[in-house]
């Protein structure tokens, strides 16, 4: 949860004036439409204020939740001792929200039970896509098994490239 308090009604008629003032000298000859060319009232600031602290709330809630997800996973393997040290380091090193939160159990799942990370990998569904030009997933490590060397596929993909390169060079 962000803890900077909300703008008060003065800083977001500030705000709001700041912007009119902006755009009216973009637009001279607009300077007295302001309201139709987009004008701010400080309502408006508050209300953006409010519905982007909502998004990122909600968005700091869902990274919350895949980090609690992932320490579970990283305690079936680790002593009661050893998962409470990794508690504290996060809590007295790094920053106290769901993005870090999240993060720092992923690597500690990678380090810890790598097969289980590439269970989760957020990429998981797009592996197959990705074995066509990386042999190793770049997030959680897994091995792609790419196209066999002899399948039609690839097969059509060559001639496609080289059928284009004949034609560059043809010009
Ligand atoms: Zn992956």
């Amino acid at each position: 949860m962000s803890d900077i308090p909300l703008r008060t009604p003065e800083q977001a008629a500030k705000t709001a004036e700041r912007h009119n003032r902006k755009l009216a000298q973009r637009f001279p000859l607009l300077a007295d439409q302001l309201d139709v060319i987009g004008a701010w009232t400080p309502e408006k600031v508050l209300e953006d204020e409010r519905r982007w602290r909502a998004k990122m709330d909600a968005s700091d809630r869902r990274a919350q939740e895949r980090g609690d997800m992932l320490r579970s996973l990283v305690a079936q393997r680790l002593t009661d001792d050893a998962l409470s040290a990794l508690d504290i380091y996060f809590r007295q090193v790094l920053p106290q929200n769901g993005g870090y939160w999240a993060d720092f159990w992923w690597q500690k799942l990678k380090l810890y039970c790598p097969e289980m990370a590439q269970q989760k990998c957020p990429w998981v569904e797009q592996h197959d896509a990705f074995a066509k030009y990386e042999s190793v997933c770049r997030t959680c490590g897994r091995r792609l098994t790419s196209v066999p060397a002899d399948s039609p596929e690839l097969a059509a993909a060559e001639a496609d490239s080289s059928t284009r390169r004949a034609a560059e060079h043809g010009r």
